[in-house]
C-alpha cells in the first residue's frame, strides 16, 4: 500500500499522516500530524471489510461503556483503544478502513526490548528482574480486567504489548479481540506462532479464541520476562527428533519446567532454579494443563515483587534475584558468558520514539535459545 496522505472519519473531520512507523500482518501503523501523540492504523485487505468497519464503530462507541471506561482507568496508556474510525483513499472500493489510537511509542518500549538481553540494556537500562516482575504483574492485571469485561485477546503476543521504564505494560490491537455488543460476538483473531495454546495449534480458520488460551499464553510470557527472553518450550528435542518450533514442542510437551529431560538447552540459559517455588508451581500448571486464571498470576507475582521477596547482589546492582535463592542467580548466568543484566552500556540510549515493535524482530528473541 503507498502511504496515503490524509484520513478522514465519518463526520468528515481530517487528519494528516506524516510517516508509516510499523505494520504487521494485518495492517500498518502511521505517526499522525496532531497535538496529542496519535497513531493511525489502516488495514487493507480484511477478510470482510463491512464487517471490520462495524467493528471499529463498536469499540469506538464502547470506549463510553463502562466496562471500557473502567479498563481505561486502571492506568495511564494501558490500552491503545480506538478513538474515532478513519478511512484513507475515498469512499470508494479502493478506501481502507482503520482508526486512531494513542502512540503507545510516547511512554512505553516494544515489549520485546525488556525481553532481549541484548536490546534490554540499550533501550531500558535500568531495568533488572524486578521491573521484569513488574510487568509481568502489570501484564497479568491488565488480562484480568480483560477478561472481567467481558473481552478476549486472542492474538496476545509481544508485538501487541509495550512496557515503560517501570515495567507498566499497555497493549495495542484492540481491533483483533473478541468481545460482545448488543448480543452480537465479533470473534477474535488466532493467536501466533509459539504464543498459542496446544489445543488451538493447527485449529481450521475461524475458530474463536477463548480466555484459556490467553491463559496460557500469559504464561508464556512471563515465562520469557524472567527467564531474559527465554521461552518455556525453547530447546532442542533430547530423544533425537529434529528442532522444529516452539509449537512443535508444545504439542510434544517438551518443556524443561515438566520434564528436565526433554529438551536439550545450552549452558548460558537461565536456571530453571531462579525462580520461586510458588512461581514454579504456578508455571507447571499453566503448561501442564491446570491453568492458573490471570488472577493468580497477579496474586503471585503481587507477592514476590515485595521488597522483602528480593535481594540484590553486592557485586552488580542490576543483579536483583529472588530471596530464596542464598547466591545470585545472574553471576552463575555470567561465568557461562551470558550475564543476563550486564551493567548499562556507557553510552545514554539514543533519545526519541521507540520504534514499532514489527521493527524490531530482529532483536533475536525469537531465536537466540532454541538450540
Ligand atoms: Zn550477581
Amino acid at each position: 500500500m503507498t502511504m496515503p496522505l490524509t484520513v478522514v472519519s465519518a463526520n468528515g473531520h481530517t487528519w494528516r499522516l506524516t510517516q508509516r512507523i510499523g505494520s504487521g500482518s494485518e495492517g500498518v501503523v502511521y505517526a499522525v500530524d496532531h497535538a496529542r501523540p496519535l497513531v493511525a492504523k489502516l488495514v487493507p485487505a480484511p477478510p470482510d471489510p463491512v464487517a471490520y468497519r462495524r467493528r471499529v464503530e463498536r469499540l469506538v462507541r464502547q470506549r463510553r461503556e463502562p466496562r471500557a471506561v473502567r479498563l481505561l482507568s486502571g492506568g495511564t496508556a494501558r490500552v491503545a483503544w480506538p478513538m474515532v474510525g478513519v478511512r484513507a483513499g475515498g469512499p470508494g472500493p479502493d478506501g481502507v478502513d482503520g482508526y486512531l489510537m494513542a502512540d503507545m511509542r510516547h511512554a512505553h518500549r516494544p515489549l520485546a526490548h525488556l525481553l532481549s538481553p541484548q536490546a534490554r540494556p540499550v533501550h531500558l537500562p535500568r531495568a533488572t528482574w524486578a521491573t521484569a516482575l513488574t510487568a509481568g504483574l502489570s501484564l497479568a492485571r491488565l488480562l484480568a480486567d480483560l477478561h472481567t469485561e467481558g473481552y478476549v485477546v486472542g492474538d496476545l503476543k509481544p508485538d501487541n504489548l509495550w512496557v515503560d521504564a517501570h515495567g507498566a505494560v499497555g497493549i495495542a490491537d484492540v481491533d483483533s479481540w473478541q468481545f460482545e455488543d448488543g448480543g452480537e460476538v465479533f470473534a477474535g483473531r488466532m493467536g501466533s506462532p509459539g504464543y498459542t495454546a496446544p489445543e488451538r495449534i493447527g485449529a481450521p480458520a475461524g475458530t474463536a479464541p477463548d480466555r484459556a488460551g490467553d491463559e496460557f499464553v500469559l504464561a508464556v510470557l512471563v515465562h520469557e520476562l524472567l527467564m531474559c527472553g527465554l521461552h518455556p518450550f525453547a530447546g532442542h528435542p533430547a530423544a533425537g527428533a529434529d528442532y522444529l518450533s516452539y509449537d512443535d514442542n508444545v504439542l510434544h510437551g517438551r518443556c524443561r519446567l515438566l520434564d528436565r529431560t526433554s529438551v536439550v538447552l545450552p549452558r548460558s540459559a537461565p536456571l530453571v532454579d531462579l525462580l520461586p517455588r510458588r512461581l514454579t508451581a504456578l508455571f507447571r500448571a499453566a503448561f501442564g494443563g491446570v491453568r492458573p486464571p490471570a488472577s493468580a498470576w497477579a496474586e503471585a507475582l503481587a507477592a514476590e515483587s515485595e521488597p522483602a521477596r528480593l535481594r540484590t547482589c553486592r557485586r552488580n546492582p542490576l543483579h536483583v534475584h529472588t530471596a530464596e535463592r542464598p547466591w545470585c542467580p545472574w553471576c552463575d548466568l555470567a561465568e557461562h558468558g551470558a550475564d543476563g543484566y550486564l551493567d548499562p552500556a556507557p553510552e545514554p540510549p539514543a533519545e526519541g520514539a521507540a520504534p514499532y515493535p514489527k521493527d524490531v524482530r530482529n532483536t533475536k528473541v525469537r531465536t537466540v535459545w532454541q538450540r
